[in-house]
């Protein structure tokens, strides 16, 4: 768990981020309010935000009429609760939505408008994970029926199945 009062350096503007309160989900998030705009999840935080039921009032109200400064998302962040490298990645198989993402503690940070754009790519979880599902029959075919039985199973990893469990991992 990261430490909760810590304030955080946005890692795309630099600027002092603000601590909202999420009464829901009981958890706090960090937002860009003085600067880009951007939004940083602890680990596991996104989880209780990512889909359309789930209420984001408080976070829209913090952004709600502020001008935010623009950045270049193609730069490479730094974790501002551990400091590693963070990972650019595709939300969804679509690939539309790039977020950074931070192996060392699981933190995520959007840009903003992201967290809207990613809500709405999907209704509910499951049809997200649909959508990697169909996506994996579509380019493994045959292969796919197969592996996803031998994944069941929970047999020996053979390459191919490696990367089925990378694509699991990664979007579902
Ligand atoms: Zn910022
Ligand atoms: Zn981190």
């Amino acid at each position: 768990m990261a430490d909760t009062t810590k304030t955080l350096i946005c890692p795309a503007c630099g600027k002092e981020m603000e601590k909202i309160y999420i009464e829901r989900a009981q958890c706090f998030i960090d937002v860009c309010t003085n600067g880009c705009g951007g939004i940083f999840f602890d680990n596991r935080e996104f989880k209780k935000f990512d889909e359309d039921h789930e209420s984001i009032d408080e976070i829209k109200k913090t952004l709600e009429g502020k001008e935010f400064n623009k950045v270049d998302a193609s730069y490479k962040r730094i974790c501002p609760v551990c400091g590693m490298k963070m990972m650019k990645n595709s939300t969804s198989i679509k690939g539309e939505i790039i977020v950074d993402d931070c192996y060392g503690c699981g933190g995520k940070f959007l840009d903003f408008g992201e967290l809207e754009k990613i809500r709405a790519e999907y209704k509910t979880e499951e049809e997200r994970s649909q959508d990697v599902l169909n996506y994996l029959k579509a380019s493994m075919g045959e292969e796919y029926d197969a592996m996803h039985a031998h994944n069941k199973t929970k047999q020996n990893k053979t390459k191919k199945s490696g990367l089925f469990n990378n694509i699991i991992d990664k979007f579902l």
